[in-house]
């Protein structure tokens, strides 16, 4: 045991033991107000890990004016010292990073916006909130309405404080081809920026895809068990695949899985219970075919590892210790099991159906990661608000499963930030820390690459001096140029949660 290891160990000892009494370090008075625009923002003596999977590099200071990145200055650490380096002039505001890694913001690629659990009342403030605590500085809503296209204009204004968003509309249906195409025409005439696509039937498909292609309009597919499955998506050219089914059943030789008689889809409890038994299923060599045609077709893959947790492990996913203050009491309410409630579906949920989404996460995870090696993009989404999952949490649960199933952590900020950019078609202004992109950054209190969990708003602990500090967490988080302190809008969701919990 390296000496480094033996300290952790004690060091994590020390923690449990000391927890009820832990410290929490003062936080540095900002000079800054938090949602204010400023013309100028220097950041300084960042270490930066960029959205493209290159490694950290620094110190840098990095230049804001407006909304967007205007220069980046490597400093040689030599002339730092004799005062000679050449830094880039004072701004309005500045933001002292030394120590700290700068990233791009965060992008939720399978976001839901939300003001209401169950058709009970829950501010939109809250889900905001939760997103730029979490660092999420744009999302893509996967079931936008003509409220998420409102919320997306006051947060363009900063009238909202709120990532940028990209509201896709929900594709309703249609009983023609013809038809189809009129209602994909009425979704861009509504002023959404992409569709979201259900389970569909082949023609139908074929022509909404062909008239979205026509008026740009890209297309995220949760593939359900229906007529249509990922070579579909293939053959019409489908911009991201949400989830995962329709991906192995692509590789199933009979061309359907095995269900029981019984069977009935409408059932929450039989859905999860046997897409839970679906990836065993697959044929390996008939998988790899799949992946490899959805890469040549540039089908991108978001799977959303963190919301069928609970279906592996119920008990972690009910006693998440972050529910304690982070919870709104209307999102609790919803996730308490529920047959009237999408994804509250764990009644009587057995030892044996655990065991069998253990097996099916492995295999799940074992294609993901031969997926990128192939070529593929994959994409980092949450879609929290379902689940036991809440609002951002859920997406920095998301990127310690994609560590889970292999990937290397500078690949996984990869995931959440380029190549999620690129899924959303904005790769040339977002997801990068490069000269003339938007100033979405984070600024955070640690190293991911050693730690993920350094991104929650709850932190992590540490010994210093023999102290246990509370450390960690997103110390700024900057969209469109526009400073948020973190920690402040951490402490008025916990308010907001405390308030809302005493009614
Ligand atoms: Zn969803």
């Amino acid at each position: 045991m390296t000496t480094k290891n033996a300290a952790r160990i004690l060091s994590s000892i020390i923690t449990i033991v000391a927890l009820c009494n832990s410290s929490v370090l003062p936080q540095a008075r900002p000079q800054i107000t938090s949602g204010k625009r400023y013309n100028r923002i220097v950041i300084r003596s960042a270490t930066v890990i960029d959205g493209n999977g290159t490694p950290a590099s620094g110190p840098k200071d990095i230049v804001i004016v407006g909304d967007k990145i205007a220069e980046i200055v490597s400093l040689d650490p030599v002339a730092i010292k004799s005062g000679e380096a050449k830094r880039p002039a004072a701004g309005d505001v500045e933001i002292d990073a030394t120590g700290k890694y700068v990233l791009p913001g965060l992008i939720n690629i399978h976001a839901h916006t939300q003001d209401e659990r169950g058709g009970v009342a829950m501010p939109v403030e809250y889900c905001m909130k939760m997103w730029l605590a979490c660092g999420i500085t744009t999302v893509r809503d996967v079931l936008s309405t003509k409220k998420t296209l409102e919320w997306r204009e006051r947060s363009a204004k900063n009238e909202l404080a709120s990532p940028r968003i990209f509201a896709y509309g929900v594709f309703p249906g249609a009983a023609t081809p013809d038809e189809a195409r009129s209602k994909v025409r009425e979704l861009k005439q509504a002023g959404f920026d992409g569709i979201k696509l259900f389970a569909v039937d082949r023609d139908i498909m074929e022509a909404l895809e062909d008239e979205a292609h026509k008026l740009g309009m890209p297309i995220a597919h949760h593939v359900g068990v229906a007529e249509t499955n990922a070579w579909d998506d293939i053959r019409f050219g489908t911009r991201s695949i949400e989830h995962w089914y329709g991906i192995p059943d692509a590789a199933i030789e009979s061309g359907r899985q095995n269900f029981p008689a019984d069977y009935n889809y409408n059932n929450e409890t039989d859905r999860f219970r046997y897409a839970g038994r679906l990836w065993r299923e697959a044929n390996w060599d008939r998988l790899m075919k799949v992946l490899d045609a959805m890469i040549e077709a540039h089908v991108a893959w978001n799977p959303t590892l963190d919301i069928y947790e609970a279906s592996r492990d119920l008990q972690r996913a009910q006693t998440n210790p972050a529910f304690a203050e982070y919870l709104h009491p209307v999102l609790e309410d919803y996730f308490r099991p529920n047959p009237a409630n999408h994804g509250s579906y764990f009644i009587g949920w057995t030892s044996t159906d655990e065991a069998f989404w253990k097996e099916n996460y492995r295999i799940w995870m074992r294609a993901l990661v031969e997926f990128e090696k192939r070529g593929g993009l994959i994409g980092a989404g949450d879609d929290a608000g379902f689940i036991y999952q809440m609002y951002g949490f859920g997406l920095l649960r998301e990127l310690e499963l994609h560590q889970e199933a292999g990937f290397q952590p500078l690949k996984i900020i990869q995931h959440v930030t380029g190549n999620n950019a690129k899924i959303l078609g904005q790769e040339d202004s977002l997801g990068r820390i490069r000269v003339g992109y938007k100033a979405d950054i984070i600024v955070v209190n640690g190293n991911p690459l050693e730690n993920l969990k350094v991104f929650y708003p709850t932190g992590i602990e540490e010994i210093r001096d023999g102290k246990v500090v509370k450390t960690g967490g997103i110390e700024w988080t900057l969209k469109d140029g526009i400073p948020f302190h973190t920690p402040t809008i951490a402490a008025e969701i916990r308010a907001m949660v405390a308030a809302a919990r005493k009614r």
